[in-house]
């Protein structure tokens, strides 16, 4: 989508502090981080919400958590622990609609999440 600030950053348009890149995947650091360590998953094809999937993106998802995996060991945190999550529209706290997976980490997570 032309006017989406995400896949104008897939699109290398905007460029983004870029900490993995493949084929489908973009994962960058988010600008107003919630951790030490706060990165964004993004598929390059636009999806705008969870709501949005369909069947043949199952493998889609499991990129972005491959993806989570990989950054998290790459940004030292996979052993201490993370939080991966997608916010869907508004009471999910959505505010940019390209579906994207936040990586939190580097310090102690609360439950229940506010
Ligand atoms: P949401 O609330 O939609 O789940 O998360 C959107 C995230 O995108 C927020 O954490 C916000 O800080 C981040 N964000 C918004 N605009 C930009 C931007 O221009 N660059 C980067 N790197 N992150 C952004
Ligand atoms: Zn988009």
């Amino acid at each position: 989508m032309s006017d989406c600030l995400f896949c104008k950053m897939a699109h290398g348009e905007i460029k983004p502090d870029v900490v993995y890149e493949d084929d489908t995947v973009l994962g960058f650091r988010d600008i107003n981080p919630q951790a030490p360590v706060h990165v964004l998953l993004i598929p390059k094809r636009h999806i705008s919400t969870l709501n949005d999937l369909e069947a043949e993106d199952g493998a889609l998802i499991g990129k972005l958590y491959l993806a989570a995996k990989r950054v998290a060991a790459q940004e030292g945190v996979a052993e201490g622990g993370y939080r991966t999550l997608f916010n869907c529209n508004g009471d999910g706290g959505q505010e940019v609609f390209h579906l994207h997976l936040h990586l939190l980490g580097g310090r102690q997570m609360r439950w229940p999440p506010g």
